[in-house]
């Protein structure tokens, strides 16, 4: 039978299956597709499409040899592997949405790095390639390093609860987690300086970013790591100006292995300061120090920033995190609660898993705002307080009260049967949990007084506006009584929760 794309692919997977990991083999093999098997000149040649860039710069970094054996087995030593990636244009109006390239799967012996191979395949393209690394400038004088400076303590300002291990891993951040991991294991020696995570509020991006750092500190102890925001950066170059120590802050940076910089985004309009990181940019970069940044979108989105500094920031790679899938809201949840010592039930874990659905910090918020309620009312946490307190994040999506509903709760709370209540009877005590219930039928429900009065073993429109007047003077004139009316409010709204 004649060999395809697909069978000659499938063949390789199958190699590729036995000798990675199963994480590894779904996340950087499963997505590529085969496309093309062409008969070369020197032999056949087989080319798979990657979903983006990130792919090509991974497994060139991580899976070259074993691709280049696998090619090997399956097409013959004279076999090779072409990748397709498709990339991003940054300039959407013209309406062309992607450019494809076509790159040998092969660095040149004499280009350890695969950069002047990208760059020159890519310099046919314009210079809209988002994610796509330039090749950096050259021979930019670095007048900073000044032999025998001695270095001073920097405290790297790290949360030490921002660690990998309690990073959980899901679809939505799974490429961002393995690039953060390598970076740690690695700082300043792969393709990914700079790395910038990039995505929304609350998903993860001071945590991964920290937990480089973390990771660093821990296993490459003499390296010096920092962690600022680009506010706190921003206001102590201002400081520095001020006090006539810009050098000093200057060099204090130039020593720093690892720069991990958060939310690069508030740079924009500053000037002065973007000059300044700049230059520790390219000071540190030339140095191979590892430089990791994040932003709440995308480089080419962020304004307010100079082409310049935007242009490195996507020397190395760029990588988003997404919103978290229901699985991964629920594995956050089980592990939070588990680190604070908490057992909490399957179904408040899911009722919150299902209803807080954008944001990580907010499913954290909620978690937090349920224990605390718990403990502070003393009530258990199930799920009547869990859909109690987390109103007002997730909205009244409960269907209406219905008159049924009032008439079970007001005999609850008055222990009578809510046969009698539809009644004829006229016993005190019915009759008041009558008219309780009838008022609150018409303060809470939209029904008519005909049909509430229905409701009630086929009373008179009259009776029930009797009730309700009854009710809403005896609760402007009897404290007590009020209070009643109070609590079985309270009730009522709990019912479904
Ligand atoms: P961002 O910087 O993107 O706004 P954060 O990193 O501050 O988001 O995350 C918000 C909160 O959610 C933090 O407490 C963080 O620990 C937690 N969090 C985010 N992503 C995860 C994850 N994948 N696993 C565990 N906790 C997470
Ligand atoms: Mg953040």
């Amino acid at each position: 039978m004649e060999l395809t794309a697909e069978k000659a692919w499938n063949e390789c997977l199958d190699v590729i299956r036995d000798n990675v990991s199963v994480q590894s083999y779904r996340t950087w093999f499963e997505p590529l597709r085969a496309a093309r098997l062409e008969e070369m000149n020197e032999g056949l040649s087989l080319t798979v499409r990657l979903p983006s860039r990130f792919y090509f710069e991974w497994l060139e970094e991580h899976y070259f040899s074993l691709l280049r054996s696998t090619v090997t087995r399956v097409l013959g030593p004279t076999g090779k592997l072409f990748y397709d990636v498709t990339i991003e244009k940054e300039d959407v109006g013209t309406g062309n949405s992607g450019s494809s390239m076509h790159l040998p799967a092969r660095r040149p012996a004499n280009e350890p790095q695969g950069r002047a191979l990208w760059a020159e395949r890519a310099s046919g393209t314009p210079q809209h390639t988002a994610s796509l690394p330039a090749s950096p400038e050259h021979g930019i004088s670095n007048p900073f390093v000044i032999p025998g400076i001695r270095k001073v303590h920097v405290e790297s300002r790290l949360n030490p609860n921002y660690t990998f291990d309690r990073f959980i891993e899901g679809d939505c951040n799974r490429l961002a987690r393995s690039a953060a991991l390598a970076i740690a294991q690695n700082p300043g020696g792969t393709s990914f300086n700079p790395f910038l995570l990039y995505g929304g509020v609350g998903l993860g991006k001071t945590h991964l970013i920290q937990a480089i750092g973390n990771y660093v500190q821990a296993n490459a102890p003499a390296d010096t790591v920092l962690y600022v925001s680009s506010e706190q950066f921003t206001n102590e170059f201002v400081q520095a100006i001020q006090h006539n120590k810009v050098s000093d802050f200057s060099l204090m940076y130039r020593q720093i292995d690892l720069l991990i910089i958060d939310d690069v985004q508030f740079f924009s309009g500053k000037e002065k300061t973007q000059e300044e990181f700049f230059h520790i940019f390219n000071a540190l970069h030339q140095n191979g120090k590892q430089i990791v940044l994040s932003a709440d979108r995308a480089p080419r989105d962020i304004k307010g920033v100079e082409e310049r500094l935007l242009s490195r920031f996507q020397w190395g790679l760029s990588a988003d995190v997404q919103s978290p899938e229901f699985e991964t809201r629920m594995a956050i949840l089980h592990r939070k609660a588990s680190e604070d010592g908490i057992d909490i039930a399957e179904d408040i874990l899911q009722y919150m898993a299902h209803n807080i659905t954008s944001n990580i910090r907010e499913l954290e918020g909620a978690l937090i705002r349920l224990l605390a309620h718990g403990t502070l009312y003393n009530r258990d946490v199930d799920l009547v307080l869990a859909k109690d307190v987390l109103m007002d994040l997730v909205g009244d999506t409960r269907a209406p009260v219905t008159i049924d509903q009032i008439q079970r709760v007001v005999c609850q709370y008055f222990n009578v049967s809510e046969d009698l209540v539809r009644a004829k009877t006229r016993k005190r005590e019915v009759v008041r949990a009558r008219q309780v219930a009838m008022y609150f039928a018409k303060e809470l429900t939209h029904h008519s007084l005909k049909t509430i009065g229905l409701h009630f073993g086929g009373r008179d429109h009259s009776t029930v506006i009797h009730a309700r007047r009854s009710i809403k003077n005896q609760v402007e004139t009897d404290s007590a009584f009020r209070q009643v009316v109070e609590e079985i409010a309270h009730a009522i709204e709990l019912r479904t929760r």
